[in-house]
């Protein structure tokens, strides 16, 4: 299939081919139809799909040939839990826009209130949002969303994590009933499920399998290594093998942000990008990753999501995620536009039952490679997770369900190198008492 065949118009169709596309992802292939036919739909697909085209293509395409039911009004919002996917939602909107007389806003919070009022009051057919600063702007009525003829919820499952669901209630009061809602999650949970009800009429589904879940482009290892030591084991693998553009991923802020200090002083250019971390220094984290000047971007998960790095080659699990779902998520910002990528996990005997329920969510055992000099101590007793200060745990949240308590795992046995293919034989499966609390980048 091309993009021809899906029906774009000529001014989307050379946007695409400047972009160097050739043809449509398997989620553009199925969601654009079925965005152009008027429907609602609801999307399972993440990060590295090609799900922002996916929804934004057509959406330009009914704009540009519909009248706007309503003058001076945005028509489309699509709401996002990051300040940094709305920035590269808006980004991929005037990208492929950029032939077609519509007008597009930005609205998040952690920058100055000025611009954006500015920007609305222009005219804006297109408006990009988180939603606590949407509100803000609802609050101080600087947008009116009573012309809202397309609402997009991006990565809707992590806007429930992070505990958007009343803004998003407040938010659908005040869209008109009558409009096409476009749904997108990585997962289709319970509470996915619900929100979807109350809110989509008759919807198509669509689903896509999570991108590098079986993708052959990325390699995944695991190395089994003493908590204490993985710090220096990160070092060695950038150094011997001239790693650049690592991503690192770590559980929490405070050890994001102690990694990219230890790293930097190792020599290793490094920065952290959490949700402490103010909008301009994580714009400029980030810019200097893209363009190599940063060697090594440590973050968290929250901080991670949504980020459209392309073609990175290399994904560190520093410390396991809670979720094994995320374990995927992470992995997905490697092997991405056909290259391929290495996603490495520094694994130690707390984290067995954690490795254990990801590789049950792969449905395959990952590689492990113990390095000589980085042999786990066999003496050393697993302890529950460290998930760093956190004050009480939201109901329902979804990671970190059990209580916790010590572990016994196994670890490979002391030599050099070992290679196998096997998951870990035991290993409690419970995760630590703590649990991650999502605070990364909110709206506000
Ligand atoms: P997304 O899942 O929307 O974050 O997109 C992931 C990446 O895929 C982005 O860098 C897009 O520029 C790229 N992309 C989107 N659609 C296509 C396509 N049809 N062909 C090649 N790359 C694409």
């Amino acid at each position: 299939m091309s993009f021809t065949d899906l029906g774009l118009r000529a001014e989307i169709l050379r946007a695409i081919a400047e972009e160097g596309y050739t043809e449509p992802t398997p989620i553009q292939a199925k969601a654009i139809p079925v965005v152009l036919a008027g429907r609602d739909l609801m999307a399972a697909a993440q990060t590295g799909t090609g799900k922002t085209a996916g929804f934004t293509l057509p959406i330009l395409q009914l704009l540009s040939t519909k009248p706007a039911a309503a003058r001076g009004k945005p028509r489309v919002l699509v709401l996002t839990p990051t300040r940094e996917l709305a920035a590269q939602v808006e980004e991929s909107v005037r990208t492929y826009g950029h032939f077609l007389p519509l007008k597009t806003a930005l609205v998040f919070g952690g920058v100055g209130i000025g611009p954006q009022i500015k920007a609305l009051k222009a005219g804006v057919d297109i408006l990009v949002a988180t939603p606590g600063r949407l509100l803000d702007h609802v609050g101080q009525r600087t947008v009116d969303l009573s012309g809202i003829e397309i609402l997009v919820l991006d990565e809707a499952d992590r806007m429930l994590d992070m505990g958007f669901i009343h803004d998003i209630k407040k938010v659908l009061a005040l869209v008109p009933k009558q409009k096409q809602t476009l749904l997108f999650s990585a997962t289709f949970s319970d509470e996915i499920r619900g929100l979807a009800n109350g809110l989509l009429r008759d919807p198509q589904l669509v689903e896509v399998a999570p991108r590098n879940a079986t993708a052959d482009l990325v390699t995944q290892r695991v190395y089994p290594v003493d908590k204490a030591k993985k710090r220096d084991l990160l070092i060695k693998l950038i150094d011997d093998h001239h790693w650049h553009q690592v991503l690192v991923f770590m559980r929490t802020k405070h050890g994001a942000n102690t990694l990219a200090e230890k790293l930097n002083k190792a020599d290793i250019s490094a920065a952290a990008i959490h949700g402490n971390k103010s909008q301009g220094a994580r714009t400029r984290a980030l810019a200097d990753f893209k363009s190599m000047k940063l060697n090594v971007l440590v973050a968290t998960d929250i901080a991670a999501r949504g980020l459209d790095i392309d073609q990175l080659p290399h994904v560190v699990n520093f410390e396991l995620p809670n979720v094994p779902e995320d374990y995927v998520h992470r992995i997905g910002r490697t092997g991405r536009a056909g290259s391929s990528g290495h996603a490495v996990s520094l694994v130690c005997i707390d984290e067995l039952g954690l490795l254990r329920d990801i590789e049950r969510l792969l449905k395959k055992p990952i590689e492990k490679i113990v390095l000589p000099g980085f042999e786990p101590d066999p003496s050393i007793r697993a302890e529950p997770i460290e998930n760093g200060k956190r004050s009480g745990q939201r109901p329902g949240q979804r990671s970190g369900q059990s209580k916790g308590g010590q572990r016994q795992g196994n670890v490979p046995k002391p030599g050099a190198p070992q290679r196998s293919g096997k998951p870990p034989q035991r290993g409690n499966p419970a995760r630590g008492n703590a649990s991650q609390h999502h605070s990364g980048s909110r709206g506000r």
